[in-house]
C-alpha cells in the first residue's frame, strides 16, 4: 500500500495486483479468533505521514486483527489507493523481456500486465503450508485453515474441535476457541516458549504523549534493529549477578513479554545464557499448568529459547486448566490421519466437529516460488534459489532488472516491525527508481559478486547466532525438501567494551541509559521503552 502511495506520487502509470478481496495482507486473511499482533500497535503502523499518526488512535498495546484491517482500511480511503489496484487476481507468470527490458506479469484472470518496474511486495508469510496429514478431504465436519480463515463468524458453541499446531497462530486461537466451545483438543508437536503479553488498553495520557513525539520515536526506532519503540538491552546475561538476574527476570514476566525480550543483549549467541532463560520459563510453565504431566508435555526441551520465533499469549498455558481442554503429544502418539469424523493418532481416534490447521506457512520463499518467474536470458528464479533464496539486500537479485523485492529472504524482513521495514524497503526502491530515470538509465540490477557478498554477511552474522539450533520456518525445515539455512538477515549482540567476554563474570554492570529524553518520558508504559 506504501509502495502504491509512493510510485504513484512519483507520476508513475502505476497497477497493483492482490490475491486477496481488499486491501490488508495476512490481516485481510488471519481472521481466526485471537489474531492480533505482537508489535506494539504505535509501532506497528505506518510511520511515513504525521496526519495519519495524528488522525489514528489504537485502543490496545496490541491490536486485534479487527483493528488492524480497520487501520488498513483507513489507510487505503485516506489516500484513495484501491483505484489502483486489481483484488482478486493473483500472478502466476512473470517473465522479463531483454529486448524491451520489459516485465510481463500474466494473473489468473487472464489480463497480462506489461511494466518497466517491478514491485514483488509479497509477503514472507503469505503462503499456507499444506496441511500434510492425509485424510483431510474426507472430514464431515469443518475444517478451518488459520490463515485463510473464513469471513463469516463460526459458531463453536457445544462443538468439539481440534486445533493442530502450536506456533504463534495456534497459541492465539487456543484461550479464545476453548473459552467458546464445548471441547478442545490441541494437537502439539513441538512445544513452543510463549511469554505472557499483558496486553492492556491504551490509556489516553500515554498516546497523547506517543503522538506529541510521534516522529521523533519514529527515528529513533529506524535505528534500532527491530525497527521498533521497545526495550533492546545492551546488557549480557552473566554480566551481572544472578540474584539479580532473576528479579529481572521475574519483573519483566510480570511486565509483559516485551520487557522480557529486552532484558539481556546475548540470548541467541550465549547458548549457557539462553539454557538459563529457557529453563527460567519452564519454572513458570511448571508454576501455572496444575497438572505435571500436561505441564511436562507442553516444555519446550532441546532448542534454545527464542531460535523458534517467540511467541506472545495471552492465558496460553492456563487454558490448559481448563476442565474442557486436552493436550494431544504429536510427538508420542502421532497423527495418523483425519477420518470422516476426527482425528486418529497412533493409539486413538477422538471425534471431532471442527479442526482448525494452524500449520504454518511456506515463509520467505513460497509465494515468490509459487510464481513462475523468468528474468534475464531465460533465467528462472526457482533456478536461482535452488540452494536456498539468495539476494542483494533482501531486495533484488543479479538477472532479475528492475525487480524489486520488499522485505525479502536475506534481509531482515520478520525479524523486525515489518511496518517500519516495508516503508524503508519502498523508500530504497523509489530512490532507485528516480535514480534511473534521473540518469536516463533503463534498468539496473546487483552483480553477482555483490549477491555473493551480502550473502556472506548474512551467514556470518547467522553461523555464530543460536537460530540454526531449531527447526522452523526460518530455517526452511517445516517444509519438506526445502533447502536449509537462515536466509534472514539476523543481529549480532552488541560488541562489549574493552574487549570483555559476556562470560567474564567481573564484568561490571552496565548501566541502562536512556538513549533519548523522549524515550525517557515515555520508559515503563506499555513497554514502550528503550533500556
Ligand atoms: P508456525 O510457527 O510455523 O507453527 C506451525 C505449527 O504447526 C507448529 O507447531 C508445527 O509443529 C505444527 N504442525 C505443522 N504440521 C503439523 C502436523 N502435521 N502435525 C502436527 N503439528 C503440525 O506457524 P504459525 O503459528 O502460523 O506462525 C508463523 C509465523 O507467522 C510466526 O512465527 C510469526 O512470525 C507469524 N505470526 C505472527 C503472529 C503475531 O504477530 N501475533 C500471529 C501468528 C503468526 P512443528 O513445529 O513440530 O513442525
Amino acid at each position: 500500500m506504501y509502495a502504491v502511495h509512493r510510485l504513484r506520487g512519483m507520476g508513475l502509470s502505476l497497477h497493483a495486483i492482490e490475491q486477496g478481496g481488499d486491501v490488508g495482507g495476512t490481516w485481510y486473511w488471519n481472521r481466526y479468533p485471537g489474531a492480533r499482533c505482537d508489535v506494539m500497535s504505535i509501532d506497528y503502523s505506518y510511520s511515513f505521514s504525521n496526519e495519519i499518526m495524528q488522525e489514528w488512535t489504537w485502543s490496545e498495546v496490541f491490536a486485534t486483527q479487527p483493528e488492524i484491517l480497520a487501520y488498513a482500511n483507513w489507510v487505503a480511503d485516506r489516500l484513495d489507493l484501491r483505484r489502483s489496484y486489481s483484488f482478486d487476481t493473483c500472478a502466476t507468470v512473470i517473465a522479463y523481456d531483454d529486448e524491451r527490458e520489459i516485465w510481463s506479469v500474466g494473473t489468473d484472470t487472464g489480463t497480462v500486465y506489461e511494466v518497466k518496474y517491478l514491485v514483488m511486495a509479497t509477503g514472507p508469510l503469505s503462503m499456507p503450508k499444506a496441511l500434510d496429514t492425509p485424510g483431510s478431504e474426507r472430514f464431515g465436519g469443518l475444517l478451518l485453515q488459520a490463515q485463510t480463515w473464513p469471513h463469516e463468524p463460526v459458531d463453536f458453541a457445544g462443538k468439539r474441535v481440534g486445533l493442530i499446531g502450536t506456533g504463534s497462530s495456534g497459541i492465539q486461537i487456543a484461550p479464545v476457541v476453548a473459552a467458546q466451545c464445548g471441547h478442545l483438543t490441541v494437537f502439539q508437536r513441538t512445544p513452543s516458549f510463549t511469554l505472557p503479553a499483558r496486553n492492556q488498553p491504551l490509556d489516553p495520557e500515554f498516546i497523547a504523549q506517543i503522538k506529541a513525539h510521534y516522529p521523533h520515536l519514529r527515528e529513533m526506532a529506524k535505528n534500532t534493529f527491530t525497527g521498533g519503540i521497545r526495550p533492546v538491552s545492551t546488557r549480557p546475561f552473566f554480566s551481572i549477578p544472578a540474584e539479580e538476574r532473576r528479579k529481572l527476570m521475574d519483573q519483566a514476566w510480570e511486565e509483559g513479554a516485551l520487557r522480557f525480550l529486552g532484558l539481556f543483549s546475548d540470548l541467541l549467541f550465549d547458548a549457557e545464557a539462553n539454557e538459563c532463560v529457557a529453563e527460567y520459563v519452564r519454572g513458570k510453565i511448571a508454576e501455572i499448568v496444575e497438572d505435571p504431566a500436561t505441564a511436562e508435555l507442553l516444555t519446550p526441551r532441546g532448542y534454545p529459547i527464542f531460535a523458534r520465533r517467540p511467541c506472545l499469549d495471552t492465558n496460553y498455558y492456563e487454558t490448559f486448566n481448563r476442565p474442557n481442554v486436552a493436550l494431544s503429544d504429536c510427538i508420542g502418539d502421532p497423527i495418523e490421519e483425519i477420518t470422516p469424523d476426527g482425528i486418529r493418532t497412533r493409539t486413538r481416534h477422538i471425534e471431532l466437529d471442527i479442526i482448525i490447521a494452524a500449520n504454518g506457512y511456506d515463509a520467505l520463499t513460497g509465494a515468490m516460488l509459487a510464481i513462475n518467474v523468468t528474468g534475464r536470458n531465460g533465467a528462472r528464479l526457482s533456478e536461482h534459489w535452488r540452494n536456498g533464496p539468495r539476494s542483494h539486500l533482501g531486495l533484488m537479485m543479479p538477472g532479475f532488472p528492475n525487480l524489486f523485492m520488499v522485505a525479502g529472504a536475506n534481509g531482515p524482513s520478520a525479524l523486525a516491525n515489518f511496518i517500519l521495514l516495508n516503508e524503508q524497503n519502498v523508500d530504497w526502491i523509489v530512490r532507485c527508481i528516480e535514480h534511473l530515470r534521473g540518469r536516463g538509465l533503463s534498468a539496473m540490477e546487483p552483480t553477482p559478486e555483490s549477491e555473493d557478498r551480502w550473502m556472506a554477511q548474512v551467514q556470518a552474522l547467522a553461523e555464530p547466532s543460536l537460530y540454526p539450533r531449531a527447526n522452523t520456518w526460518y530455517t526452511g525445515s517445516n517444509i519438506e525438501g526445502k533447502p536449509r539455512g537462515i536466509p534472514l538477515l539476523s543481529r549480532r549482540a552488541p560488541p562489549l567494551p574493552g574487549g570483555m567476554r559476556s562470560r567474564d563474570r567481573g564484568f561490571p554492570r552496565l548501566r541502562v541509559r536512556e538513549l533519548n529524553p523522549i524515550a525517557a518520558a515515555c520508559r515503563f508504559k506499555h513497554g514502550a521503552c528503550l533500556v
